[in-house]
């Protein structure tokens, strides 16, 4: 017996749980066992085994969770040791035309279609990863259907090999994936020796509110440039100072609509800040004892101001 999830766009069928959303693994029935033995159907994909995560730490303190698998453990056990079972993902609509028994939607019901975004921030990580390939693998196989060079209708390669080939000029269209460096900055408080963090409040959080929201530098790795490259490149167009000490920490699978972003900390070398206004409103070096509001549990924004954290000794 093998299970899939469902998917509509950014979207994931989910079941109501005591602590929320949880994605549900719908069991494919004997007879749509053949979906999974087809070399490749749009609609459908095969997803590689979710990992454990070693890299995250959780950041709770032991509570007990109900999770899908019928399994009560601790939020630690959940983020350490939990793999989705789920061997494949699909769309709605491809599970509807395949008469695959689907659990009742209903407005009302404890079963319904749950935006990506709003349940990353409680899932634990390697469900959250496997989420995120079922939603890039679904929409790469849409966008993907011609060839991009010559427009012809394309086929699938062989099995076993992610790859759409055009049978007229033989190019191979691959999954694609957009590298974005992400930066944490510290320095010590110039008066009090206080270890600080550099945040800015994005346009594209909103308009500034009573609690604004505050982010890390971010932004996309461009054609021919190193990583490191990359984070000293946007550090100083957004906020132009330069940092030193550029060291790796963990990524993130991020697919809006398909990117990877790659973790650092580095230390503040010189300059004064000096905001890019068409991205920025503001930007400050922020007390860790004092944070302003920041982004969720689950983003790797959250993750590495928490690694910053716990390196002072001061769990957040
Ligand atoms: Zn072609």
């Amino acid at each position: 017996m093998t299970h899939t999830f469902v998917l509509s766009d950014d979207t994931v069928l989910c079941r109501q749980m005591p602590d929320g959303w949880w994605p549900l693994q719908v069991q494919l029935s004997p007879d749509s066992n053949d979906l999974n033995e087809q070399a490749y159907q749009v609609g459908h994909v095969t997803l590689h085994e979710s990992l454990a995560p070693s890299h995250w730490l959780p950041n709770d303190n032991g509570n007990t969770d109900n999770t899908p698998d019928g399994l009560v453990h601790t939020d630690t056990e959940a983020f350490n040791t939990f793999t989705a079972q789920a061997t494949s993902a699909m769309t709605y609509d491809h599970a509807v035309t395949h008469n695959v028994t689907l659990p009742v939607i209903t407005e009302s019901g404890s079963n319904a279609f749950v935006p990506y975004r709003q349940l990353m921030t409680h899932l634990p990580v390697a469900l959250s990863d496997q989420i995120s390939q079922a939603i890039q693998l679904l929409s790469w196989q849409a966008d993907t259907q011609f060839c991009s060079r010559c427009a012809s209708p394309t086929v699938h390669a062989n099995q076993g090999e992610r790859a759409m080939v055009c049978p007229v000029c033989r190019l191979r269209q691959y999954p694609r994936v957009q590298p974005c460096v992400i930066t944490a900055i510290t320095r010590p408080n110039p008066m009090t020796g206080e270890m600080q963090i550099l945040l800015a409040h994005h346009h594209r959080h909103g308009q500034p509110t009573m609690s604004p929201m505050y982010g890390l530098i971010a932004g996309f790795v461009e054609v021919g440039e190193s990583l490191e490259h990359a984070v000293v490149r946007e550090v100083a167009e957004e906020v132009h100072i330069s940092v030193s000490d550029i060291r790796y920490v963990s990524s993130q699978p991020w697919p809006f609509p398909s990117n990877l972003m790659l973790g650092f900390h580095a230390s503040y070398a010189s300059g004064d800040i000096i905001i890019q206004e068409d991205e920025l409103a503001h930007a400050d070096f922020f007390d860790l004892s004092n944070l302003p509001k920041i982004p969720p549990k689950g983003s790797i924004a959250h993750e590495l101001i928490a690694q910053v954290m716990r390196e002072q000794g001061m769990p957040l």
